[in-house]
């Protein structure tokens, strides 16, 4: 049997991100033809019941310790590293979110494994992995092979891999050895800086803001909320200090892949394209005609925003 294909299974206060559905998504398939096994690595503490969650999964390792309790950059990628070490196995996936993002790297790094990040596809071609990744922040894409004699590390990008169902595994505990537990980090303290209720990765509607907000998301907030999306944001509005970095959309921001993406007052420069043209559907609200952002829109609105985006509320409502 070929060598085994994992998946982080990121928790976040007990909740599973989108992400790492998608990831067993893709985990499933790679394995079903390559008649091996999908084996989910979920840490943390007092999580066992999310393991029942985990499906189209032939294994769950859990990993539970006091001190893996919350996110801590150095201690989970020691434990991964350590895991990986012992089983060796083909392909270690990643969601393509911040902590997954920050561990892919650290734990190939630690154990001399490839790396691949922001894969929208992974396909067996000749019976060798290839990933097709994003390049040049997302102007282009490239394909790229691992060599399978180590693991392989890969993240994806949100929402490019359909979801899993089928069965929950067999959970196996592990004890993390004393080593993979010591950390020079110490975290203090988490500060949540969404206060949305939908995430800004797993949201299917965003609206968007930019330089062109003035600083007033007060309509864009609207928005959101009467369609149940998420806010997000230009650099050039989060660096103005009107919104928090965690809204930020882009090359040094988020990669989002909505259903649809209202970007109201953005120009659509290259860095802010790049995370979010995976969208199904964009729409452009901006004053200025030859705005770039127009060139990428399905749907453009010449206007000023704080006038449209009123009218778009009142009929969203009466429908
Ligand atoms: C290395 C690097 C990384 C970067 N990473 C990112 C990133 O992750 N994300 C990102 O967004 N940017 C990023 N940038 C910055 C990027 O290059 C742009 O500067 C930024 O995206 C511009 O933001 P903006 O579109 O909000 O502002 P502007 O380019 O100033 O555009 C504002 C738009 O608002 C319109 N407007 C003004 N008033 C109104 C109104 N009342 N109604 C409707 N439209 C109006 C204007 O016509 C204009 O098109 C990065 C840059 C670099 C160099």
């Amino acid at each position: 049997m070929a060598k085994e294909i994992w998946v982080f299974a990121e928790q976040r206060d007990k909740e599973l991100p989108g992400g790492v559905f998608e990831a067993l998504g893709i985990a499933r398939t790679l394995a079903d033809s390559l008649s091996t096994k999908v084996t989910a690595v979920l840490l943390g503490d007092g999580i066992r019941e999310l393991t029942g969650q985990l499906k189209g999964v032939d294994k769950v390792y859990l990993v539970e310790d006091k001190t893996l309790d919350s996110f801590n950059s150095e201690r989970f990628s020691k434990v991964l590293a350590g895991l990986v070490q012992k089983e060796n196995p083909l392909l270690f996936i990643f969601p393509g979110t911040a902590n997954g993002k920050s561990l892919a790297p650290r734990v190939a790094a630690a154990t001399g494994g490839g790396m691949v990040s922001d894969c929208n596809d992974i396909a067996l071609t000749d019976g060798k992995l290839e990933f097709t990744h994003s390049i040049l922040a997302g102007k282009g894409l490239a394909k790229a092979n691992l060599d399978e004699s180590v693991t392989g590390f890969v993240t994806i990008r949100p929402k490019a891999f359909e979801r899993t169902e089928g069965n929950t595994g067999e959970v196996i505990e592990i004890t993390p050895e004393a080593s993979w537990l010591e950390s020079k980090l110490k975290v203090k303290e988490f500060i949540a800086e969404l206060s949305e209720k939908v995430s800004l990765e797993e949201a299917d509607i965003i609206v968007a803001g930019g330089r062109g907000t003035g600083g007033n998301f007060g309509p864009l907030e609207e928005l959101a909320e009467v369609l149940g999306g998420a806010v997000g944001a230009s650099r050039a509005a989060v660096d103005a200090g009107w919104i928090s970095y965690a809204h930020q959309v882009g090359q040094t921001g988020k990669t989002v892949s909505p259903k649809v993406y209202i970007a109201c007052g953005i120009s659509g420069a290259l860095q802010h394209l790049a995370g979010m043209q995976s969208a199904d559907v964009i729409i452009a609200i901006n004053k200025n005609p030859d705005a770039p952002i127009f060139q990428m829109a399905h749907y453009g609105i010449v206007g000023d925003m704080f006038e449209i985006i009123p009218e778009i509320i009142a009929e969203v409502k009466k429908a």
